[in-house]
């Protein structure tokens, strides 16, 4: 049987479904992130193919840049997704999955845009910039 996995923003409008695995959960340090989630991004990613997005009239997109559009729920506000302009895959925040997720951390990526205010120090990669492998599984 394929991985299934749900998730919902705060209020429960937005509601999403994934199959297949999962990626490792990237944390994005960017100030883009850091102001739009007050800390920063942790997410993992599927395939488009492998996601059903419901309540889409609540889901409202701000492209931060023109390289990418962040999804969020008009009502309650929960930062749900990230979309890179061209990308065949789509970014799913951590947080919003119902547990447990099975999700594992996997690496940091523009750690040298992070908040002055916090140090990472759980041991996984550290990138200053992109430069991890952010795909997502074929599988
Ligand atoms: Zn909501
Ligand atoms: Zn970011």
């Amino acid at each position: 049987m394929s991985e299934t996995n749900t998730g919902r923003c705060l209020c429960g409008a937005v509601r999403f479904k994934t199959t297949g695995p999962l990626r490792g959960v990237i944390y994005c340090h960017c100030g883009q992130c850091r102001r739009q989630t007050g800390h920063y991004v942790a997410a993992t990613a599927v395939a488009d193919a492998r996601i059903t997005i419901e309540g889409t009239d609540s889901l409202s997109w701000y492209e931060a840049s023109a390289d990418a559009k962040r999804g969020f729920c008009r009502t309650c506000g929960s930062l749900l997704f990230w979309k890179g302009e061209g990308l065949d895959r789509i970014s799913i925040m951590a947080g919003a999955f119902d547990q447990p997720t099975g999700l594992k951390g996997q690496s940091h990526i523009f750690a040298g845009d992070k908040g002055d205010y916090y140090a990472i120090d759980d041991g996984l990669p550290v990138f200053e910039a992109s430069g991890a492998n952010t795909s997502a599984p074929k599988a």
